[in-house]
């Protein structure tokens, strides 16, 4: 399979922190709908549309599924045959830190967990070596220079490139940076959930990451599709809300937010966007964080998400409406 010539015209490339790697504004990220009952057409579909549309990264998690794993293996025979030959021009994710096998070792930060997961996620996608390895959420008991010593140890073997968190306050993000920067490896990105309903990193962790030099990806920024036009009129059949076994509640795409919604709807009209297209370009509008982590159930979903750097611009006035819509 070819992919498109004009791919990386699209797309905007922004510097990972102060790294010598640059991340498009828009990732893809295979949390949903890379799950072991997927079909290979629908998963080689959106991968395809993201990467000739430029998206050139691509996030997983040990624990992505249902059952965990199947995500990592899905994009693994993707990786072997439809993106045979293009392994230099993908940055690909993974993580472990969340339950994963049963027993002590299987969980967490330990070092006798992050390496034999990764040493697994490796062979599940059939790969000699991720870009970013994360650690997927702080662990409360294990020391940091354990599970930072574990990140090092597997940049320094050359199974990852780079060295990423995920779900890191700011205070542990300026402690695993510094930890890591003593034995000699950069911190490279925290991934962190960012969109308008959910702002925490604003006054957390973008001041520390933005002194720093570390990158931030900012994960869910659509909300899960709440932050689209699909819920303005009930659930439709099709979407993740109504999915039983789903990662979105139905009870969560609630009354109030969606009115919220509905009003922020009526300014991306007025700048002749889509919700989804203002809510991603308002996540994207702080320099600071480098990439905007989607998901797609289809590929117009990625087709006109990434139309909207188009227009990425906001005038303050618009800012202060959004504001407005969302503190009310
Ligand atoms: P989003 O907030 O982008 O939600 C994606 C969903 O929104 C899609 O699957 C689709 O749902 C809907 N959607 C997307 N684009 C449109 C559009 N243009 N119009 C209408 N609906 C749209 O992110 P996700 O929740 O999928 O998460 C993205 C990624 O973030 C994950 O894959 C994972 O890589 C990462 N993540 C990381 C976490 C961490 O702890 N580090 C935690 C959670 C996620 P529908 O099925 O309804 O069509």
């Amino acid at each position: 399979m070819g992919f498109a010539e004009d791919r990386y015209e699209s797309m905007q490339y922004n510097r990972c922190g102060d790294s010598g790697v640059k991340l498009p504004a828009i990732s893809l990220g295979c949390w949903n709908n890379f799950d072991g009952r997927a079909e290979r057409g629908v998963m080689a579909g959106l991968l395809g549309k993201a990467f000739d549309l430029g998206i050139t990264h691509f996030d997983l998690a040990n624990n992505y599924g249902p059952p965990p794993g199947s995500a990592e293996l899905n994009v693994g025979r993707l990786l072997a045959k439809e993106f045979k030959g293009y392994r230099d021009e993908l940055i690909i994710s993974t993580k472990a830190g969340y339950a994963m096998w049963d027993g002590p070792y299987g969980d967490f930060g330990s070092k006798k967990y992050l390496v034999a997961s990764l040493d697994q996620s490796l062979q599940r996608m059939g790969l000699d070596y991720v870009d970013i390895f994360y650690h997927h959420r702080v662990d409360p008991e294990t020391p940091l220079e354990e599970t930072m010593g574990a990140l090092d140890l597997i940049v320094k073997q050359g199974k990852a490139l780079y060295a990423g968190v995920s779900n890191y306050s700011g205070a542990f993000t300026t402690e695993a940076h510094g930890t890591l920067k003593a034995m000699g490896t950069k911190l490279l990105i925290n991934q962190v959930p960012y969109s308008m309903l959910r702002r925490g990193i604003e006054e957390d962790v973008l001041p520390p990451v933005g002194e720093l030099g570390v990158g931030v990806m900012a994960f869910v920024p659509l909300f899960q599709g709440i932050l689209t036009n699909k819920y303005l009129d009930g659930i439709p059949a099709d979407s993740r809300a109504a999915r039983p076994e789903g990662t979105l509640q139905e009870g969560a795409v609630k009354p109030e937010v969606v009115d919220k919604v509905r009003q922020l709807n009526e300014i991306a009209k007025e700048r002749g966007q889509s919700m989804a297209q203002m809510a991603l370009m308002w996540v994207l509008r702080d320099e600071r964080v480098t990439s905007a982590l989607i998901g797609a159930s289809r590929p117009e979903q990625i087709e006109e998400n990434v139309a909207a750097l188009q227009q990425a611009e906001f005038s303050a006035e618009g800012l202060a409406k959004i504001e407005e819509i969302l503190a009310g």
